[in-house]
């Protein structure tokens, strides 16, 4: 990355040599799995695609291709988070992704965050700033507290909230003794304005949604686009279009992976073609002043991952929009959410706490807390448990671990392969 910035600033081509010679004592070109330090290897990899980016290699261009599907597919949690593994803090086996063990190292999810936003950039593919906001609201801000001078080095996806589970990896620290996190973490909120907005020949990217305001320059005209939206606890967007003068270009907004439906429009005309997952490319003559309405629907979702993902295997997170949920004993009282299990038709409702952590939607929705009781092994159908009913509070993943220790779980078995044994 270091040598690319410095042919970028300096024009000279000694230094895109000197990062092509140093992929090459990695064998990139040739690299088929993520593998090893997580955080190292996706620096790497973010090397990889800056090179690509001034060169158009196609040898760099298929390794990155390779290495980003294994990524997203067998290695990533669901967070966003990278590096399974404690030992080396290493990506481990395909679908090796543990919850109360996970690494994921704060500094590995801004590896991946990183490396998606560079491969945007090459490829203006949408599912990479997909990735982009999954680690951004999750796997990443996990990393710090609310309070904004605590950090975690790994970010769980289950805690038992006791000191026992490992205390610097289940509370967050003020500082490490390998302090790399703390000063990542605000290396990257620093960086949050490049990821949202993008200027290429006479296109405007709208990446991220967040109330802001951008000042650029397209060519020889001079541009602000300002949105207002309570993203992202609901899908309205407001954008603001204002060229210096009218001119013909085209804003590309991103239409999110997740959302099941959204429309949008120009000065009150609808558009057409709007596909999630993809931008959705709005050419025309804009003039000062104009207006772009958004509208993401952004229902409560049950996510499972790939069967092969063994600890998630039968369970279902939660999520709305770009953010994932977890269950944290503060908001359940008297409820172990260790023990809790999701009904697959479970009654949800999201509501919107603004004295609550700072002002965070909440996921309240029903669910079965099982006896702890039960043995540990039974035959299969003669385990009779008892399931209790009760009403469950989420909060998002990131906003856990601020209220003192508690237990917390992102990933809740679903109730139906324990209720077919009481039949
Ligand atoms: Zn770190």
């Amino acid at each position: 990355m270091a040598m690319v910035e410095l042919y970028r600033t300096e024009g000279r081509s000694e230094y895109l040599d000197f990062a092509s010679y140093l992929l090459d004592q990695i064998g990139f070109t040739s690299r088929t799995s993520m593998e090893g330090h997580a955080v190292r290897a996706g620096y790497a990899c973010c090397g990889g695609a800056d090179l690509l980016m001034e060169t158009g290699e196609h040898g760099t261009r298929d390794a990155l291709d390779r290495l980003w599907e294994d990524m997203a597919n067998r290695k990533v949690y669901v967070t966003g988070g990278i590096g399974s593994r404690y030992v080396q803090e290493a990506f481990g086996e395909p679908y090796e992704l543990p919850n109360l063990r996970a690494y994921a190292e704060t500094c590995a999810a801004i590896s991946n965050a990183m490396w998606s936003w560079r491969m945007l950039c090459a490829t203006g593919k949408c599912r990479y700033a997909d990735m982009l906001e999954t680690v951004l609201y999750n796997g990443f801000l996990s990393g710090v507290s609310l309070s904004g001078d605590r950090y975690f080095y790994m970010n769980p996806l289950e805690s038992s909230g006791s000191p026992g589970d490992d205390e610097r990896g289940h509370r967050r620290a003020e500082w490490y003794s390998c302090t790399c996190c703390p000063t990542n973490v605000q290396r990257t909120l620093a960086s949050l304005p490049g990821y949202a907005y993008g200027i290429k020949g006479d296109s405007v990217w709208i990446n991220l949604f967040q109330s802001s305001r951008m000042e650029g320059r397209m060519n020889s005209t001079g541009m602000t686009i300002e949105q207002m939206t309570d993203y992202p606890w609901n899908g309205k967007v407001d954008v603001a279009v204002d060229p210096d003068s009218d001119r013909e270009f085209s804003v590309k907004v991103r239409i999110p992976s997740w959302t099941t439906g959204c429309s949008v429009s120009v000065n009150g005309e609808e558009i057409e073609g709007t596909r999630s997952g993809r931008y959705l490319s709005i050419e025309r003559i804009w003039e000062s002043d104009s207006k772009i309405s958004i509208d993401m629907d952004m229902p409560i979702r049950f996510v499972e991952a790939h069967p092969r993902a063994r600890e998630d295997f039968g369970c279902a997170a939660i999520a709305r929009g770009p953010i994932i949920y977890c269950v944290e004993s503060v908001d359940n009282p008297g409820i172990e959410v260790r023990n809790l299990m999701l009904p697959r038709d479970s009654k949800t409702e999201f509501e919107f706490e603004p004295d609550l952590l700072g002002g965070v939607g909440v996921v309240k929705f029903d669910a079965l807390e099982i006896d702890d009781d039960s043995p540990l092994y039974a035959n299969l159908n003669e385990r009779k448990p008892e399931l209790s009913p009760v009403r469950v509070v989420a909060i998002p993943y990131y906003a856990w671990a601020n209220r003192g220790a508690s237990s917390m779980l992102v990933w809740l078995p679903l109730a139906e392969f324990h209720e077919r044994g009481k039949s």
